[in-house]
């Protein structure tokens, strides 16, 4: 096994430097050199080729993506801090990420194993706090909250773990400790404690060429040198802080996430991301950190960054401190998340994209093509469309190109543009053969190369957080369908409950018994039995009723009206299907003068046009359901009552 993983090493390294198998051994010097250049910057790591080639930050160069474990990626991903909305570009780089994170599990059979760090102590959240006159906790709790909505929205899936910086204090002042030990940051009289940049050397800089005056984000004064950054920072008067032995303070940015990442990943990490501005000093800072703290030379084996997102016109990237940004509930409002994610695959994630409406135009245009073609692919299979002969042949072709082609756009750097132009050649393909005919000349079908096709592409884009086809919306991410199902089975249980423990052995049912005297005993032990069977099954009853009065709870409310009251006994639900708990006729007599069909179709036939107008009626009047997709308002018709005696009384 570890031979192997050797020889798949150098194999990586003997690709990267463009030398294949069939090498000539005259380059055996061109290698070598090749090898001991590379090695002062970026060692391919030991391990399994994923089969994909991805633009490492840290090679600054595409790499194959060697992976330490066979089929499992030890991924690390910065998260938000949580002071404020998210805004479409912090969507952007998630999306992105979430994309390439469904094709490594998808298409590569990849396991991922995600980290994500949330900053829930800064100076923005402590400003932002103090402005509304709040703890920084429980504002970043409120933020974190709504990053996670926002998130779930826009179907990026979440990580493994979340994990927040403000629980992991004890470990984040071990690690500042270890550097300290390591000799690599010192703590000042003022409390802090930077990371000495000058004495790490030509090592830092490996994501990016930093010039030799750069500054750190804030300038303080107790610092050695202007690149050293702050790994604790004292606190100010009256600040949220932790105590440490450098006295009170809080962790500086770039230690949270070396701390975290390492505290569930070891010094190994497969694949670390972010947002390009992330690099530097964002990074530089954790890999110094993590490669002093493991005294390891290498430590996060991939740097994935992702583009910036900029408003149409403007050179600058969408940002808070610019104020030219779009929150994500507002760009909600007017988009689907699909069209977002559509807009997201047509350019490569490490691009810069310009986000604009006709962009958006340009996405829904595309995910109209694809759903019109696979409209118009069933009602072929279904015999509603009726073409010439088709030829299958070139449809079985192109179909199996595309999937070599999709495979080879993702291993090449996830090139998600190059994957969805393969899709809608494919579409092209499939559309110029789907002619209409008026006239049936009852040429064979080829409903077969269809059905592959139609379900290849929906398998692609819900492979990557898209949905086509009514199949996947309503088995997806709907949750108020799959609660209506839930409500569903729970009502129809009760009512199994509750007529089992209504069902009573009827009088009539006694066999004859002979004399007036035996007759008489017979009835006595009769009403005995059923008065103790009603004694039994009580606590059944009761149980229903506390269940009736717990959803209500919810908002969804199980009508109590008697089975012959005709049009109350409208129900709604949000998907117009019928529920009802079907009337017992053994104690339940019609009213009145009112109609009461017999049981079965025609009753619940009747049943089912008055439900539509109540249904309409209930909507309208009550927002709360459709504010509320989880919660529905039901109705629901029951026989009887809360119990037997009731029932009888009512009907
Ligand atoms: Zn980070």
């Amino acid at each position: 096994m570890a031979m192997a993983m050797l020889r798949g090493a150098a194999a990586v390294v003997a690709r990267r430097c463009g030398l294949g198998p069939g090498s000539s051994g005259g380059k055996v010097a061109a290698r070598r050199r090749c090898s001991a250049a590379r090695r002062r910057e970026w060692v391919p790591p030991v391990g399994r080729d994923s089969g994909i080639v991805a633009y490492n930050s840290r090679s600054r160069t595409k790499e194959p993506l060697v992976l330490t474990k066979d089929r499992v990626a030890t991924w690390y991903s910065c998260g938000p801090t949580v002071y404020d909305q998210a805004h479409l570009g912090h969507a952007c780089s998630y999306v992105r990420f979430d994309i390439i994170r469904r094709i490594m599990t998808k298409f590569f059979g990849i396991e991922v194993i995600m980290v994500m760090g949330i900053t829930d102590i800064d100076d923005k959240i402590i400003k932002r706090a103090n402005e509304m006159n709040m703890s920084p906790v429980a504002l970043a709790r409120i933020y974190e909250e709504d990053f996670k909505q926002d998130m779930a929205a826009l179907k990026v899936l979440p990580p493994t773990v979340y994990m927040r910086v403000t629980e992991n204090i004890p470990q984040i002042i071990s690690f500042i400790k270890t550097i300290i030990a390591n000799g690599q940051a010192y703590a000042t009289s003022q409390g802090n404690v930077y990371f000495d940049v000058e004495s790490w050397g030509k090592r830092y800089g490996v994501l990016t060429t930093i010039s030799p005056d750069t500054q750190d984000e804030a300038v303080n004064t107790d610092k050695r040198h202007g690149k050293d950054f702050a790994l604790w920072k004292a606190a100010k008067p009256q600040e949220l802080s932790w105590t440490s032995p450098w006295g009170k303070g809080r962790p500086g940015w770039h230690i949270e996430c070396s701390t975290i990442s390492s505290a569930v990943f070891g010094k190994q990490l497969d694949i670390h991301t972010g947002g390009i501005d992330l690099a530097f000093p964002h990074h530089e800072n954790e890999i110094a950190q993590c490669e002093v703290y493991h005294q390891c030379e290498q430590w996060g084996n991939y740097f994935l960054h992702s583009g910036h997102l900029h408003v149409k016109g403007s050179q600058e990237k969408m940002s808070k401190s610019l104020k030219n940004y779009i929150t994500v509930k507002d760009f909600l409002k007017k988009f689907s998340s699909d069209q977002f994610r559509m807009y997201c695959l047509r350019s490569r994630y490490s691009s810069a994209v310009e986000f604009s409406d006709k962009s958006m135009d340009d996405a829904k245009n595309l995910l109209q093509a694809i759903s019109s073609f696979i409209k118009d692919a069933n009602a072929y299979i279904k015999g509603q469309l009726i073409c010439d002969p088709v030829r299958e042949d070139i449809l079985w072709e192109r179909l199996a190109n595309t999937k070599v082609a999709v495979k080879a756009a993702f291993a090449d750097d996830f090139d998600t543009s190059r994957a969805v132009a393969a899709i809608m050649d494919l579409i092209h393909h499939g559309n110029r053969q789907l002619k209409a005919v008026t006239k049936d000349a009852g040429s064979p079908r080829s409903s077969v190369v269809y059905g592959s096709i139609i379900s290849y592409i929906e398998g692609f884009f819900n492979a990557l957080g898209m949905s086509f086809g009514e199949r996947q919306v309503a088995l997806g991410g709907d949750n108020s369908a799959v609660l209506s199902s839930v409500i569903d089975e729970l009502v129809q249980f009760r009512t199994k409950v509750r007529h089992y423990a209504l069902a009573l052995p009827e009088a009539a049912e006694t066999a004859p018994v002979e004399g007036d005297a035996g007759a008489k005993g017979s009835k006595r032990e009769e009403k005995e039995k059923r008065q103790q069977l009603m004694r039994e099954r009580k606590p059944l009853l009761e149980a229903c009723d506390s269940l009736r009065e717990d959803l209500a709870a919810f908002g969804i409310h199980i009508k109590k009206v008697c089975c012959g009251a005709g049009p109350d006994l409208a129900f709604a639900n949000p998907r117009g299907v019928p529920q009802t708990e079907r009337c017992d006729m053994t104690r339940c007599r019609p009213r009145q003068g009112s109609h009461h069909p017999q049981h079965g179709s025609a009753w619940l036939g009747g049943l089912a046009v008055a439900e539509g107008v109540v249904l309409a009626q209930g909507r309208a009047a009550g927002p709360a359901c459709l504010d509320r997709a989880a919660v529905s308002t039901w109705e629901m018709a029951e026989g009887g009552g809360q119990a037997e005696e009731q029932a009888q009384k009512k009907c």
